[in-house]
């Protein structure tokens, strides 16, 4: 079947058109914020764009990395997109998610407490996989202190996955995107 001509072969600039006027949806957003984590690391990214364009990569990585895997993954993988997580959920309007992310950051402040290293993934990893691999009698030879970190942590994690779905999932308006979306409008002033 012939591949039907695209309308136009967008440029972006803030996630406008400068062609058509079209603004980005979520078929463009993984190649925008692709090319946005080419500008460097998340601080030179930071300084290289306005806090408004920054808000908008940090929460299109949020967005896009909590439907494919949910919250889990973003501490295992996506470390760096956390010290920056609960202002920009602020600045989307997303506060029922900020205040059940901000209750796994008060209870593991170092989960998010500078830039992306590794040094927590096996803590996270042993954390989550005790929960859903372990063995009841695996898990009762650890401390009393260590069983209540791993049931917390799950429970917080599925309580934010939960309260997530409510905005990102795909049965929601624009398909997990509208926080997105209205920022971007509001960021170019039209409704
Ligand atoms: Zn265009």
């Amino acid at each position: 079947m012939r591949k039907k001509k695209p309308v136009c072969e967008h440029e972006w600039v803030d996630y406008k058109c400068t062609k058509c006027g079209q603004f980005a949806t979520d078929d463009d957003f993984s190649l925008i914020s692709d090319n946005t984590w080419e500008l460097g690391s998340l601080s030179e990214i930071k300084e290289k764009l306005s806090p408004e364009l920054f808000t908008l990569h940090i929460g299109i990585n949020i967005t896009g990395n909590f439907q494919c895997d949910g919250w889990h993954n973003i501490f295992m993988y996506q470390g760096r997109l956390l010290p920056h997580t609960e202002a920009v959920l602020d600045e989307l309007g997303l506060q029922e998610i900020k205040n059940s992310f901000s209750k796994i950051i008060t209870r593991f402040p170092k989960f998010a407490s500078d830039e992306f290293t590794c040094d927590n993934c096996d803590e996270l990893k042993f954390l989550y996989g005790a929960y859903w691999e372990l063995p009841e009698e695996e898990l009762r030879k650890y401390s009393e202190e260590e069983r209540t970190k791993i049931a917390d942590y799950n429970r917080l994690i599925e309580e934010l996955d939960n309260i997530s779905d409510k905005y990102f999932g795909y049965d929601t308006p624009y398909d997990g995107w509208e926080s997105v979306i209205v920022y971007i409008k509001k960021l170019h002033n039209t409704d």
